[in-house]
């Protein structure tokens, strides 16, 4: 590919509503452009990263006897109301109309799909274990699509879809996908850690999230500093803090005027934060409240909370409803709360002795509060509801977990016969009994892999590519492209590296020399050639490794051998 001919817009200007490095930088190489919200195109430079990142996703998959089909996007509402998704998947899920006021949506995953196709064919344990993949469009109404390819509304994912006769054979279908997705991102040059993670209300299977390390992801994981535990904080078990002994003392509600923080109750009693109780007020997606109670210095996590209450969605509790419910803002205990109310009190919570809690009154808390005494069994739900922090104990070997951010960019999931047995795939085992295929599912983000391996891999000037995925190798530099001499040789040079069957470009762009050196950083090239005045004078061409900037000189017979040896690094 010559750059005068290559469609590759670059930007000097830092684009004002791309807010994360990747996004910034995409915009500005020249690899996508915005169509809509969380819409994009991938010009040509973006899609060759693209196209190399499926290219290592597909040899994997197969090296695993995966197999490529593809599904079609659009898909009828019938087979999501069998598994009764068509609800639960809510405003995410874009849907449509067919020309017969038929109900359609666009593909947010294809589960129901892939199993509606294996259950007409399927019939015996002979024809199984099977693995089935495909690399496509999928659709989600995200509610804030951001960070350009990270969150978008259409965006490309490998799904595959794994059946099997008994859980061993599953067990060894997740293996595999769990390798193949280690080998994948290795290859991709990327810096990530498998992260147990949260399977959702609903399910309940065995999940990895796959996690690349980056200060701007949205996940939030907590690994152990002595053994090799990681999850996903969402996930993260925490066990119940049991409280010292000491003798109780009776249960008094006591003035604490313009305290409607647990921290300014805290500070007007002497009270350490962990003697007292905080209230956060949600509501589900029906609108019901519901009411979750930590330590005062423990943070709830909400995923586990809406695992708790079995709820799609939870937003912040509107003031009209927490006192509908007998609530008082600011001021809230479990004690005087209206029935149809979830009250969710965390495990560690209900060690807690003479602790001090909202009373339900303007301007009044209650002290000497035991939850165990004091709370009404009948009308709680005790769960472990808290979000683990830095510094607290690993549920594997009790050390000491630190919390790193990171990109989810793949999710390996052991769906059971969730699937098979809402949507009838079954077979027929060696004994001639029927029985539900055991699925497994697996998902790669193939924009957002590209997004997170920018953000891993920048610097002020642009993109570092990692070599297996970015959009070319190399690129043939020719500083100025108007003397003849310089582009005859570095046309002879792009020639001789495209048979030896390099990964080149050439810069033949009649540019300014300062102009062509910016785009190459800035588009992150891993190696550049440079084809000069010196080229033309004495035979010398430069070599110049994008990632640490060092420059090496070669001549006509041995550029070749020294550029193979600085990819093979990379
Ligand atoms: P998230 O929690 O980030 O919304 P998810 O867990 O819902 O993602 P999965 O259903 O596990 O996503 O999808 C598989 C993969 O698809 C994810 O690991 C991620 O890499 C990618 N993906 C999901 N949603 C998006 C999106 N809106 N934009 C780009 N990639 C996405
Ligand atoms: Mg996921």
């Amino acid at each position: 590919m010559r750059a005068s001919k290559l469609y590759a817009p670059t930007l000097r200007e830092v684009p004002s509503d791309a807010e994360v490095t990747s996004h910034r930088l995409m915009l500005r190489a020249g690899l996508i452009r915005k169509a809509a919200s969380g819409m994009y195109t991938y010009l040509p430079l973006g899609w060759r990263v693209i196209r190399k990142l499926e290219r290592i996703i597909r040899e994997e998959m197969e090296a695993k006897d995966g197999q490529e089909i593809m599904m079609p996007i659009v898909q009828p509402a019938e087979i999501w109301q069998e598994t009764k998704r068509w609800d639960a998947f809510g405003p995410e899920m874009f849907r449509l109309k067919d020309v017969h006021e038929h109900d359609f949506c666009l593909g947010p995953t294809h589960e129901e799909m892939i199993t509606t196709l294996v259950r007409n064919e399927v019939r015996s344990y002979k024809q199984l274990p099977l693995n089935l993949f495909q690399i496509q469009n999928k659709y989600r109404d995200e509610r804030r699509p951001r960070f350009g390819l990270m969150r978008s509304r259409e965006f490309i994912m490998k799904d595959a879809y794994s059946f099997d006769a008994d859980e061993a054979g599953a067990d060894v279908a997740y293996r595999d996908m769990y390798d193949a997705y280690t080998r994948i991102f290795t290859r991709c040059g990327l810096n990530f850690r498998p992260v147990e993670a949260d399977s959702g209300a609903i399910g309940g299977g065995h999940t990895h999230e796959f996690t690349v390390l980056a200060e701007s992801g949205e996940s939030e994981i907590a690994s152990c500093t002595s053994c090799d535990f990681a999850a996903n904080i969402e996930k993260a078990e925490l066990k119940t803090v049991a409280a010292p002994d000491e003798p109780l003392t009776d249960l008094k509600k006591i003035e604490t005027p313009d305290c409607k923080t647990i921290e300014a109750v805290a500070d007007f009693l002497s009270l350490p934060l962990d003697k007292t109780i905080k209230a956060v007020a949600f509501q589900d997606e029906e609108g019901t409240l519901v009411l979750a109670f930590v330590r005062g210095d423990h943070e709830v996590n909400e995923v586990k909370l809406a695992n708790a209450v079995e709820a799609r969605e939870l937003v912040m509790a509107e003031e009209s409803a927490i006192e509908e419910a007998g609530g008082t803002p600011g001021y809230m205990s479990p004690i005087g709360i209206r029935k149809g109310t979830k009250i969710v009190v965390d495990a560690t919570v209900m060690q807690m002795k003479n602790a001090c809690a909202g009373a339900n009154e303007v301007g009044y808390h209650y002290t000497g509060l035991t939850p165990s005494r004091d709370f009404d069994a009948e009308r709680i739900l005790v769960r472990d509801i808290r979000l683990m922090q830095e510094g607290d104990p690993c549920p594997h070997c009790g050390h000491e977990v630190v919390i790193t951010r990171g990109i989810e960019v793949g999710q390996v999931f052991k769906l059971g016969t969730k699937y098979s047995e809402a949507l009838g795939a079954t077979f027929l085992d060696e004994n001639g009994k029927s029985k539900p295929l055991i699925m497994g599912c697996y998902g790669i983000g193939v924009g957002r892999t590209a997004a997170a391996a920018i953000e891993q891999n920048n610097d002020e000037h642009g993109i570092i590519w990692p070599r297996a995925i970015a959009p070319f190798e190399v690129c043939v530099l020719v500083v100025n492209a108007r003397k003849e001499d310089e582009l005859r040789l570095a046309e002879e040079v792009y020639q001789e590296l495209k048979t030896a069957g390099f990964d080149v470009l050439l810069d033949d762009r009649p540019e300014r020399a300062g102009v062509k050196f910016k785009d190459a950083d800035l588009i992150g090239y891993p190696v550049r050639v440079t084809i000069g005045p010196k080229t033309a004078e004495s035979g010398e061409i430069e070599l110049k490794v994008r990632r640490t900037g060092e420059t090496f000189t070669a001549t006509r017979e041995t550029y070749q051998a020294k550029l193979r040896e600085l990819l093979d690094t990379l």
